[in-house]
C-alpha cells in the first residue's frame, strides 16, 4: 500500500491540542497523513512533508464536535419564535408543527436541508456532528429520517420518543409500544444511539425507561433530553442506566450534579451536555456548567440546532456564551465543544491500528492517530472566540485530512 500524502501545517502561533501531554503549545507545527494526524511538535523540529501550509501565526484547534442536533426537518417556526420573544412560554408541543411539515416533505427536500445546514456547520468550523430523527414519528418517516441523516452525520440517534404525535389515537403507552417495537426494528440498522425527551408534556419516567432499556437491548448507546424545562427524572435515569449523555440539564439540584460527577468514578460515565443557544432562545436559565465542572462532571457544549428552540449551527456562538455567561474559561469551553462532544459520542478513544476505518478515527484531540479535523482561526489565540463574540473567526478547516475551507 502506498503511503498517504503528507502535509506540514506550520507557523501555528497557538495550538490547542486537548492532549494532556502537550496542552496549549506556542510556535507549533503538525503533519497530516491521509485522514490522520501523524505528528505534532515544535515548529523548529518539524519533519519534511509532501506539501506545506504556513498559517502565519494564527491559532489552530480541533474542529468542533457538535454532539446534539436535529437536522432532519422541514418547515419554519419563525412565528413561534417571534411569539416567544414577545413573551409566550415555550412548551414541548411546538414540535408538532415540524412533524407535520417533515412528513409532507420529499426525501430530496429533507436531504437538501441537511446538506445546507451541514455545509454551514463546516464553514463555522464544525468537522463532526451527531443528528437525530424525531420529526417523523411513524415507522416509515423515522426510518427515512435516519437513513437521510446518515448521508452526512458522523453519528445518528433515534428519537422516536420525541413527542406523542398529535394525530396518535391510542395514548402515550401504546405509542411507546410502537417506539420500542416496529419503529425500533425499522430504524435500528441506521443508528448508533437512542434518545428520549423525558420531560413534562413529553414522556414520563416509566415510559422513558422502557424506551432506553429497549435501545440498550439492541446495543444502542443511550441519550436523554432531561431537566430542560424544570426539575425532572431525566438526569437520574440517564446515570442509572449508564447513558452516554444527558442533554439540556438546566435544572439540577446538588445531588444530581454530584451524581453526574460520580458517574465517572468507574471509568466511562454520563456526559452532561449543555446547550447554551437553546437556553437563550427559550429564555430559560442557562445550564449550570460552572457548577458541573467544579463538581468534577464531564461536560459537552452543543448547538441543539433545530427549527424550534435553537436554530443555529454556530458552535463559536455557544462557546462565547459559555465563557461570557456561564462562567467557563475559554480553555474549558473549547474543550467541552471539541473533546467533550467526542466523549459524548464515544469517539474520544485511542487511535486504532493502521487500516482501521477512517469513519471510526478518534475525534476532539490534536495528536498522532486522531482524525485530522482542524480549524484555523483568524486570530492569534482561542481567547478571541469570546473576546470578539459574534465575529466569524473560522478561516481554515480540514476534515479527515481534506481541506474544506
Ligand atoms: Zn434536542
Amino acid at each position: 500500500m502506498a503511503a498517504a500524502p503528507t502535509t506540514l501545517v506550520t507557523g501555528i502561533g497557538e495550538l490547542t491540542t486537548n492532549d494532556d501531554e502537550r496542552g496549549r503549545m506556542r510556535d507549533a507545527a503538525l503533519v497530516l497523513e491521509g485522514e490522520r494526524i501523524a505528528w505534532v511538535g515544535a515548529a523548529a523540529d518539524a519533519p519534511d512533508a509532501d506539501a506545506r501550509v504556513d498559517v502565519e501565526g494564527r491559532a489552530v484547534l480541533p474542529g468542533w464536535v457538535d454532539s446534539h442536533t436535529h437536522l432532519v426537518f422541514a418547515g419554519d417556526r419563525t412565528a413561534e419564535f417571534e411569539a416567544r420573544m414577545a413573551g409566550a412560554a415555550y412548551a414541548a408541543g411546538g414540535i408538532a408543527a415540524t412533524v407535520e411539515a417533515t412528513r409532507a416533505a420529499s426525501d430530496e427536500a429533507l436531504a437538501a436541508t441537511i446538506d445546507r445546514l451541514a455545509d454551514e456547520m463546516l464553514r463555522g468550523g464544525t468537522t463532526a456532528f451527531e443528528t437525530k430523527t424525531g420529526y417523523g414519528l411513524t415507522v416509515e418517516d423515522e426510518a427515512r429520517s435516519a437513513a437521510l441523516a446518515g448521508r452526512r452525520a458522523d453519528a445518528v440517534t433515534y428519537l422516536g420518543a420525541h413527542l406523542v404525535p398529535p394525530d396518535w389515537r391510542g395514548g402515550a403507552e401504546t405509542y411507546v409500544d410502537l417506539v420500542v417495537g416496529d419503529m425500533l426494528d425499522a430504524v435500528a440498522p441506521h443508528v448508533e444511539a437512542i434518545d428520549v425527551f423525558c420531560e413534562r408534556g413529553a414522556f414520563d419516567e416509566p415510559q422513558s425507561r422502557r424506551v432506553l432499556e429497549a435501545g440498550r437491548e439492541r446495543g444502542l448507546a443511550l441519550r436523554v433530553h432531561g431537566n430542560q424545562l424544570g426539575p425532572g427524572p431525566g438526569v437520574r435515569l440517564a446515570v442509572e442506566l449508564g447513558a452516554a449523555s444527558v442533554d439540556h440539564v438546566a435544572f439540577l439540584d446538588d445531588e444530581e450534579v454530584a451524581m453526574l460527577a460520580d458517574s465517572w468514578q468507574g471509568g466511562t460515565g454520563t456526559v452532561a451536555t449543555v446547550l447554551p443557544a437553546c437556553d437563550l432562545s427559550t429564555r430559560m436559565p442557562l445550564a449550570p456548567a460552572r457548577r458541573l465542572l467544579d463538581a468534577g462532571a464531564v461536560i459537552a457544549i452543543a448547538t441543539n440546532c433545530n427549527p424550534g428552540t435553537s436554530y443555529t449551527t454556530s458552535m463559536a456562538f455557544c462557546v462565547a456564551t459559555a465563557v461570557l455567561q456561564m462562567g467557563l474559561t475559554i480553555e474549558e469551553a473549547v474543550r467541552a465543544a471539541t473533546l467533550g462532544g467526542a466523549i459524548a459520542l464515544g469517539r474520544d478513544g485511542e487511535a486504532p491500528a493502521d487500516g482501521a476505518e477512517p469513519a471510526r478515527l478518534p475525534l476532539g484531540r490534536i495528536r498522532p492517530g486522531a482524525r485530522a479535523d482542524l480549524q484555523v482561526l483568524e486570530a492569534p489565540s482561542i481567547t478571541h472566540l469570546a473576546y470578539r463574540p459574534g465575529v466569524p473567526l473560522t478561516r481554515g478547516v480540514w476534515r479527515a485530512g481534506e481541506r474544506m475551507l
